[in-house]
């Protein structure tokens, strides 16, 4: 969630293919591609098509087919990590957002006890 663009995109790039194209001009079968996967959940299909069509014919190129999805996993990670930035700036808010937390359920817990208690009859007071 937090890892650079950069790295992202090196990890996508070396991803495994369809090991029938071993050159360029090899055509492949996307459903022996994890990188299909990626496509499945991020692109349209339009994009989709243009992948199977491009793959089964060699018409495009493993590279070619994997920048897309680069972009969209980027896409979709830029607010995550532009809020986690905001975070990772400034640590007391996230010690603010963790005490507020204890408190709601302290004060959660204390109500379901008294509940309790009063259920089975218990007065302790
Ligand atoms: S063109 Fe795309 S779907 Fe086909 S083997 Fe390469 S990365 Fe996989």
């Amino acid at each position: 969630m937090r890892e650079s663009p950069d790295s992202v995109a090196k990890k996508i790039k070396t991803m495994p293919t369809d090991p029938a194209r071993i050159r360029r001009t090899d055509p492949g079968d996307p459903a022996k591609c994890p990188v299909w996967q990626l496509h499945e959940v991020y692109s349209d299909d339009a994009r989709k098509e243009w992948v199977q069509s491009g793959c089964k014919s060699a018409g495009i190129g493993c590279i070619e087919c994997k920048q897309p999805v680069i972009e969209a996993v980027l896409e979709e990670l830029k607010p995550i990590q532009e809020r986690a930035a905001h975070y990772a700036e400034d640590p007391t808010l996230v010690k603010n957002v963790v005490a507020e937390g204890c408190e709601r359920a302290r004060k959660l817990a204390r109500e379901t006890m008294r509940e309790v208690r009063e259920a089975m009859g218990l007065n302790y007071s």
